[in-house]
């Protein structure tokens, strides 16, 4: 892979590219200077960009209007600026919990408004007319759920044109006869690049606009797009960039408004480690969308060979949120070898603003194919079953004073309460909350269940896994977000 990057970003001076290349890392270097402030996590509403969209309708460099309305109401708005006759259509979040590169579009837009790069921002809004449909979903994002009111996936709507947001989107796409169209998405956190232990942190792909996944002009340009936007990726991410598989999906916008003869380039942005909040990937959205921009201003992307979209590594998914290998499982008087892997899986809270985790066990046995965001080389470590603090609580404050790395050093992972307060959804705290007559049941490795465990070496319990958390019992910080109740 590295080879591959390498020969890419030496190959863009070769292609006329150096000068995007230069641009390229002043907004790298300079992105905190355009990043919208307002809109910092994923769970962003439409109330959320209301606001800064009520600024660019009154502003005179941008022009915004109402291109449509969701099922619940919401505004569709497109914002739009530029002067040249090359159209570019950029539109989010046809998927409500695909957040990033909304969040991106602000930046972008902020970059816009501002005073500072005058020289290529002439260059690009001479040669091209740039149109942003940020939250094509909104009724979706509202919920942080993937699927509109109407319970479809918008993106698979293209041609039976049910929802008024796939309407929309076909009627802008055709009004505008767009020449490029940025399709952007995110993906699970859990994809990486084929057989490495990269994440994928952003994913590209040029839509085949038939089942023979023909290359023509319009869809060559894409590849050739994401070739330059790759090289960029490559400097700043090495390896973490996956190529989606191109397999013909006929229902799909992306597909077909590459048929409709706009060359599509779709964004997925997956996971980068300890970004929970997708903020460095935004940030990636940010360079590399506005660089590929200037590059489809300046025309120098033709000169770029499509060869090398083919040497994208695919995507593949095989990431866990932590991965534990080789640890040794006593079960009915034999001990076994095995690994652990882990997704440490969100549950959104009412208002869908914010989340707790409820981990679970995806796979277990020989998971040497698999990688980890986070990976313990158990070896000479035996599974513990976690037991209960000895004493019965009866507040929340009485729970919050216990010593936990002294609880967790003890092998308690549980706290029992004689009534654990109605509302509550999970526990604050580093431990499992349980009721006055829970009984703890013998820890059985499945896939399924909540991960909670010891690791026991020479007699001693040095790590502990707390609803899909690794704790060293041997260091003070213990970092696990939240535990669970059991009544
Ligand atoms: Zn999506």
């Amino acid at each position: 892979m590295k080879q591959i990057a390498l020969a890419l970003l030496c190959a863009l001076p070769m292609l006329g590219l150096g000068q995007s290349s230069a641009l390229t890392t002043q907004l790298y270097d300079t992105y905190e200077n355009y990043k919208e402030g307002s809109i910092g996590k994923r769970r962003i509403k439409r109330a959320d960009i209301q606001p800064l969209i009520a600024t660019y309708r009154s502003n005179p460099k941008f022009k915004v209007s109402t291109v449509g309305r969701s099922i619940g109401g919401k505004e569709l708005s497109l914002i739009s600026l530029g002067t040249g006759d090359v159209n570019v259509f950029l539109w989010s979040q046809m998927h409500g919990d695909e957040p990033t590169a909304t969040q991106a579009i602000f930046d972008i837009l902020n970059f816009f408004d501002s005073k500072d790069f005058k020289e290529e921002k002439e260059a690009i809004l001479s040669n091209l007319s740039i149109h942003f449909l940020p939250m094509l979903n909104p009724d979706g994002a509202e919920l942080f759920q993937r699927r509109n009111l109407l319970g479809i996936d918008i993106n698979r709507d293209a041609l039976r044109l049910q929802s008024p947001e796939s309407k929309t989107l076909k009627r802008v796409r055709d009004s505008l006869a767009a020449d490029f169209g940025f399709n952007l998405h995110d993906q699970s956190t859990y994809y990486n690049a084929e057989r490495t232990d990269k994440p994928a942190t952003i994913s590209y792909l040029a839509p085949a606009y038939n089942y023979e996944k023909d290359i023509n002009e319009v869809r060559g340009n894409a590849m050739k797009i994401i070739v330059f936007m790759n090289s960029i990726l490559q400097k700043y991410t090495p390896g973490q960039v996956g190529r989606y598989n191109d397999d013909f999906e006929p229902r799909a916008f992306g597909d077909n408004i590459q048929k409709w003869g706009t060359s599509t380039i779709l964004i997925e942005s997956g996971g980068y480690p300890n970004d929970t909040e997708k903020q460095e990937i935004r940030k990636l959205n940010y360079v590399s969308i506005l660089s590929a921009i200037y590059t489809i201003a300046k025309q120098n992307y033709k000169e770029i060979a499509i060869g090398e979209y083919e040497k994208i590594p695919e995507n593949d998914r095989k990431l866990f949120d932590l991965k534990i290998t080789n640890a040794s499982y006593n079960l009915m008087g034999n001990s076994y070898k095995i690994d652990v892997g882990i997704h440490q899986v969100e549950v959104d809270y009412a208002d869908h603003n914010s989340f707790w985790y409820s981990s679970r066990i995806l796979d277990q046995g020989d998971l040497s194919t698999y990688y980890g965001y986070e990976t313990l080389d158990a070896t000479g470590y035996t599974i513990k079953q976690a037991t209960a603090y000895p004493k019965t609580l009866n507040t929340l404050n009485e729970v919050q004073s216990l010593d936990f790395g002294q609880l967790l050093k003890d092998g308690h992972a549980y706290v029992r309460m004689s009534t654990i307060p109605a509302k509550q959804l999970n526990s604050p705290f580093p431990v499992h909350l349980i009721g006055a007559n829970y009984k703890i049941p013998e820890l059985k490795l499945q896939p399924g269940i909540n991960p909670t465990f010891f690791l026991e070496k020479d007699g001693r319990l040095e790590y502990a896994v707390i609803n899909g958390f690794l704790v060293n019992l041997s260091q003070s910080n213990i970092e696990v977000p939240n535990g669970m109740i059991y009544k």
